[in-house]
């Protein structure tokens, strides 16, 4: 479950478990080596289970994004809420 997916992968920057989403990603990539549109932005968090994509221009904000893919993932928010029902 805790293996590197995306490691290797061009662009690849860092993967978080979905904690959210048991058993997925969320990751962050270089956005123009991965060819991810994000408006010119230097990073792009992607969630694995969803597909929603946030651009970032700073790491440590990527990083805040990759754990909490609740802050930009329609999907996952909807998840919690039913988790948390
Ligand atoms: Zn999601």
């Amino acid at each position: 479950m805790s293996e590197a997916k995306h490691a290797g992968e061009t662009g690849f920057v860092a993967e978080w478990p979905n904690r959210i989403v048991p058993g997925q990603k969320v990751t962050i990539y270089r956005a123009e080596e991965q060819g991810i549109d994000v408006d010119g932005l230097k990073f792009a968090v992607v969630c694995d289970e969803h597909g929603s994509i946030i651009g970032e221009t700073h790491l440590p904000g990527a990083v805040i994004s990759m754990k909490n893919p609740d802050n930009f993932c329609e999907g996952c928010r909807e998840a919690q809420k039913g988790a948390s029902k």
